[in-house]
């Protein structure tokens, strides 16, 4: 289900022109409303549950409400980061709480490197028929190519 944000916690980012949350959804979903100082997302429905917006959120003020595989029925799932980790608080019905710690990225922003140098990057990989799936999945030992 769709991201949320809890009004009492948002403080806008302390009035920023782009908040945390604007910055980071993939979807750009996330608005400020600069009369209220309180951002919500203007489109749930195109929604993905990400969780990026929650887990940025500096005042925890962004939720998701979880499937119930991985959050059971009336509980909530509330991420805290830290410089090293992200600390996951998951509250039951019944009032238990669980916490998960994780490792995270420490590479610095800006610093990623989406392809490795020694990875191909040559476009006509894309027109393999490799990339279709293995040929043994398909019974034979090489696909068939055009002749030219
Ligand atoms: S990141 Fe959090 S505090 Fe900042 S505007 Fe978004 S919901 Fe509000
Ligand atoms: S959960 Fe992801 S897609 Fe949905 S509003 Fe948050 S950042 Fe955007």
């Amino acid at each position: 289900m769709p991201s949320f944000v809890i009004l009492e916690k948002c403080d806008g980012c302390k009035g920023q022109d782009k908040t945390a949350c604007m910055y980071i959804c993939p979807q750009d979903l996330m608005y400020l409303d600069k009369d209220k100082m309180k951002a919500f997302n203007r489109a749930p429905d195109m929604c993905w549950e990400c969780y990026n917006c929650v887990k940025i959120c500096p005042q925890q003020a962004v939720d998701v409400r979880g499937y119930a595989d991985f959050v059971p029925m009336g509980a909530s799932c509330v991420p805290l980061r830290g410089s090293q980790d992200i600390m996951w608080t998951v509250k039951f019905r019944s009032g238990m709480v669980k916490r998960f710690k994780f490792p995270i990225r420490t590479t610095p922003e800006g610093q990623a490197v989406p392809c490795p140098a020694d990875w191909p990057t040559e476009t006509d990989d894309i027109k393999s028929p490799m990339l279709c799936t293995e040929p043994k999945s398909m019974g034979v030992d090489t696909f068939p190519t055009l002749k030219k």
